[in-house]
C-alpha cells in the first residue's frame, strides 16, 4: 500500500496537500505546507502539481528550493505556473506571484514510479486545460475536478471549459467504483459514493 499523509496547511484557503510514501521513496502532491523534512521520510522523488492554480502551489518554492525532487506538472499548465493572470494569484490576492523554477512537463498516460508503486498521469482538462489526476492502485488524486458530495471544480476561471470538465468528470466516473478519490479541497470520497450525488452521470 501507498501510505497517504494529509498535513494541514497554515493557509485557510489552501488546497489539500498529500504526502505519499512507498518503500523509501516519497512524493508530495500540491505543496501548501512549508517544506518539512520530517514529513518526507525517505527520499523525496517528486513534487507533483495537479494544476497550476495559486492555492495548490503556495509552498512550492520552499519544497523546490530545499530538495532535488522533480517538479511535475502537465505540459498544458506549465506556463501558468509563472503567470499570475493564469495561476490566479492576481485575481484572488492581487499578488504578482508565480513559480519560476525548474519543472518537468508530463502528458496523459505517463507513468511515475514511487517505491514499488506506479502513478499514472490522467489528463482531466476543464477546471484548467492541464489538470491531471495521479492514479494508483485503488486511489486517485483528482485535484479540483471533482469534490466529495457531487461537487466539481469551477470552470469560470481563466482558461476554464465546462464541456471539457464534464468529459473529465465522466472519465473519473469510469474508474473502478471502489477507487478512493483524494480531492483538491475537502474530504476524500469514492467513485461509487460520488456517483450517488453527481448531477453528471
Ligand atoms: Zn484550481
Amino acid at each position: 500500500m501507498i501510505e497517504v499523509i494529509t498535513p494541514s496547511s497554515p493557509y485557510g484557503f489552501a488546497a489539500n496537500t498529500y504526502i505519499l510514501r512507498s518503500g523509501n521513496e516519497t512524493c508530495v502532491i500540491d505543496p501548501t505546507v512549508p517544506y518539512d523534512p520530517t514529513l518526507v521520510g525517505g527520499r523525496l522523488k517528486y513534487i507533483i502539481l495537479t494544476h497550476c492554480h495559486f492555492d495548490h502551489i503556495l509552498e512550492l518554492d520552499s519544497w523546490a528550493e530545499n530538495t532535488s525532487a522533480e517538479v511535475i506538472i502537465s505540459a498544458e499548465d506549465a506556463e501558468g505556473l509563472s503567470d499570475p493572470s493564469i495561476n490566479c494569484y492576481l485575481l484572488f490576492s492581487g499578488l504578482n506571484k508565480g513559480y519560476r523554477g525548474r519543472y518537468k512537463a508530463v502528458y496523459d498516460g505517463d507513468k511515475l514510479s514511487l517505491g514499488e508503486h506506479t502513478l499514472s498521469v490522467v489528463h482531466l482538462p476543464g477546471h484548467t486545460p492541464g489538470c491531471i489526476a495521479l492514479v494508483g492502485e485503488g486511489l486517485a488524486f483528482v485535484g479540483d475536478t471533482v469534490f466529495a458530495g457531487g461537487g466539481f471544480g469551477r470552470c469560470d476561471l481563466p482558461r476554464g471549459n465546462y464541456r471539457a470538465l464534464r468529459d473529465s468528470i465522466m472519465k473519473v466516473l469510469s474508474f473502478p467504483d471502489d477507487t478512493v478519490l483524494y480531492c483538491g479541497h475537502g474530504e476524500s470520497t469514492t467513485v461509487k459514493e460520488y456517483k450517488k450525488h453527481s448531477i453528471i452521470k
